[in-house]
């Protein structure tokens, strides 16, 4: 059993969905069984995060014009790829867009991220639609199966946590059989539903730790993500033209990477995978001739430094009320307030009477966490900052890196070190 994982840039146009059914028809004339997770198309996340924002702000109109713009979307691209399956696979996405449709025409009553999760799940259950439907059409056969029968969670919006022990069960008896009829499954990554049959999300980008979930759970030979690069960079090679492909990578040294906010692969993908001894392949899309990145138990010596660059960060600077020392109990309460409200501190600081906490810039959460802080400390907020991390860092290219900047926080080990900058 192989797993595959295919990302929204490789189904993001006609095109790239013939260039997947090339790679598919490489692996369905062999014995071999492989799992497929595809994610949304394109910037269908991202579109439909739009339109529960408006509905959320009660802009019920401009969110239904705006998921129409998601339908047509998947219609046209439904329409060029497929004759012979097209009606079925039209009804069966017109399914899915009621689901949304029926949501949207009522008033909000709950939480945002519950609203998030109902609508933004529908964008892989569109793309694997219409894939699963064009496979078939070109003679890859192939079975379809909604991934909220199979992966049961939490009800965490957003960040929803698998529950590991249905999950097992469910893939053996709904997953397993399916490669009776066929040697490959196609499903959803990012999504799946709480024992009250409500759809959740898994955070973003988090079709890569769907799959290994998946590889996991079949104990699979191996997960290959299909991207648009050449394999795993040491850098983002569209903010630094010198980037290069690393061919080997530990589990540790990738944990590591995605930890710090590398967009390679969703930071929660290893684990299911170390843990099985599963290698992980990281291959370019567009030419599967190359040989892309290996990551695997191993570990590699000689890495060039690994430069990761988060945007959109925010400090809060917290300053004890009454002068009392931020000792353990301040800290607890923090930490407490931290786990409370689902936030992770990206580099955190403290001194005798402060304490400054760099986070993703999540709107909602850092002002729950300002109010709640408020309690014991006075807050104070700055935005728009950037958090730069090295491994393997070299003092001259910390030095560039952050030439002109002003630093805010500096954090250093010997692997690894981390600066917040204005
Ligand atoms: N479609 C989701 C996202 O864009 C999940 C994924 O692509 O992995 O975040
Ligand atoms: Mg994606």
């Amino acid at each position: 059993m192989k797993i595959f994982k295919f990302g929204g840039a490789s189904v993001n146009s006609v095109e790239r969905i013939q260039r997947l059914a090339e790679i598919l028809r490489g692996t369905a004339g062999s014995a071999e069984n492989v799992l497929v997770v595809i994610s949304a198309m394109g910037k269908t996340t991202n579109a439909l995060e739009k339109v529960v924002e408006a509905f959320y702000a009660g802009h019920r109109d401009e969110a239904l014009r705006l998921f129409e713009q998601v339908k047509q979307s998947h219609l046209t691209t439904a329409k060029y790829l497929l004759v012979k399956n097209y009606l079925d696979a039209e009804a069966h996405l017109r399914d899915h867009f009621t689901e949304v449709e029926w949501l949207l025409h009522d008033k909000p009553v709950r939480e945002f991220d519950y609203y998030y999760d109902q609508v933004v799940c529908i964008g892989e259950l569109l793309s694997t639609c219409i894939i699963s439907a064009y496979l078939a059409e070109m003679g890859i056969g192939n079975q379809w199966i909604d991934v909220r029968d199979i992966f049961r969670t939490d009800n965490n919006f957003r960040d929803a946590a698998i529950d590991w022990a249905y999950t097992a069960e469910q893939t053996r008896r709904q997953v397993l059989p399916l490669f009776d009829t066929d040697n490959m499954v196609i499903t959803q990554g990012f999504i799946g539903a709480t024992a009250e049959n409500e759809s959740t999300t898994l955070g973003r980008e988090g079709s890569d730790y769907s799959a290994a979930v998946f590889a996991n759970l079949l104990d699979a030979e191996s997960q290959t993500i299909w991207k648009d690069v050449e394999g795993v960079m040491n850098a983002d090679p569209k903010l630094f033209p010198d980037a290069r492909v690393i061919s080997e990578l530990s589990y540790d040294e990738v944990i590591e990477m995605a930890y710090y906010g590398a967009q390679v692969i969703h930071p929660k993908t290893i684990k299911p995978l170390q843990n099985k001894g599963i290698p992980l392949y990281v291959k370019c899309f567009l030419d599967s001739s190359l040989p892309g990145t290996v990551i695997f138990s191993k570990s590699v010596k000689g890495l060039p430094p690994i430069i990761v660059l988060k945007r959109d960060q925010a400090l809060v600077y917290l300053h004890s009320k009454d002068f009392s020392f931020v000792g353990e109990e301040l800290t607890g309460k923090l930490y407490h307030l931290f786990s409370e409200i689902r936030i992770k501190p990206n580099l955190m600081q403290s001194g005798a009477v402060t304490i400054q906490v760099c986070l993703d810039d999540r709107a909602e959460k850092i002002e729950k966490l300002a109010l709640s802080a408020a309690e014991y400390f006075d807050v104070q907020i700055e935005k728009g900052l950037t958090l730069l991390t090295i491994r393997h860092y070299q003092e001259e290219i910390l030095r560039k890196m952050t030439e002109g900047r002003q630093m805010l926080l500096r954090q250093q080990g010997p692997e690894t070190v981390q600066v917040l900058m204005r």
